[in-house]
């Protein structure tokens, strides 16, 4: 048989076979990139990265016991939250993303994904205590950092926004409330001790101790009250449409008097009765 009625792979060179039976353009190993030696990982990396899984896993059942009214017993929390499944399931991936496995991380990403409908990239790095309360529409992407006793509700996106493979997905502090449906964009920061409403966008840095509300999310400083460790007030949020209409209200009720106050009538005005509606004299 002729060389050239031999298919190579396109990565590797390495021969797959008879044109006639293969159709692939790569061999398996390149197609999944499974070029990983065991014997070149660090044994003690492992033993770490094993142990925080367990440590972090505790803390997080802990967590939605803690901040769920509804959590009667652990064996439910364990066996009924959603939430719950998909963090074990990102803790197990994010340890094989450490690792630098090839392929088995996001598999396991993909298998929570379907279970749960809650989408953790195993390359996110998130702290201890960590709940997601029901959960469906989760989005967590690739390069996103979470600090500790941080809860999202459902639907909460925290999206990347550009297209290059760098720092594209948001830093969230500790002690974090994130509303149902909100949406947290790039690669800004948000400070400790924030409560973003429910829906509200979020585009900027958050600095500590502010509550966010609104599409773009609106900032209000909260500073000198600093909101509690476990805080699920996450429906008590300020509306700054509100304020800022009823200050500019009062603001051009203040200027109305004063310009009545400076306007003397002169003798030759004449003073025209427009009518209770305005309708004219
Ligand atoms: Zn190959």
């Amino acid at each position: 048989m002729e060389m050239d009625e031999f298919l190579r792979c396109l990565n590797c060179g390495k021969t797959l076979g008879p044109k006639s039976k293969h159709v692939q353009t790569q061999c398996t190993e390149c197609l999944l990139n499974l070029n990983f030696k065991t014997e070149d990982l660090d044994n003690r990396e492992i033993d770490r990265n094993l142990q925080k899984i367990l440590d972090f896993f505790i803390s997080d059942v802990n967590a939605a016991f803690n901040k769920d009214p509804a959590a009667n017993t652990l064996i439910e929390v364990l066996a009924g939250y959603p939430g719950v499944k998909a963090v074990l399931l990102y803790r197990i991936a994010h340890f094989f993303w450490i690792l630098r496995m090839p392929f088995i991380p996001r598999y396991i990403s993909d298998i929570a994904r379907d279970l749960t409908a809650i989408e953790i990239h195993p390359g996110a790095d998130i702290g201890a205590e960590f709940f997601i309360d029901h959960g469906s529409g989760v989005v967590i992407g690739e390069t996103t950092e979470i600090g500790n006793n941080v809860t999202l509700y459902s639907g909460v996106v925290l999206g990347g926004t550009s297209l290059e493979k760098v720092k594209r997905h948001p830093t969230i502090g500790n002690n974090v409330v994130i509303g149902a449906g909100a949406k947290i964009l790039g690669p800004i920061k948000i400070g400790d001790n924030v409560r973003i409403g429910a829906n509200s966008v979020v585009v900027e840095d958050v600095p500590p101790h502010c509550v966010v509300v609104g599409v773009p999310g609106k900032i209000i400083s909260k500073k000198g009250e600093k909101i509690e460790k476990i805080d699920l007030r996450h429906g008590d949020l300020p509306d700054p449409i509100a304020i800022a209409v009823s200050s500019l209200d009062k603001r051009i009720k203040e200027l109305e008097t004063r310009v009545l106050n400076n306007t003397k009538k002169r003798h030759e005005d004449i003073e025209i009765y427009y009518g209770k509606h305005g309708g004219g004299i």
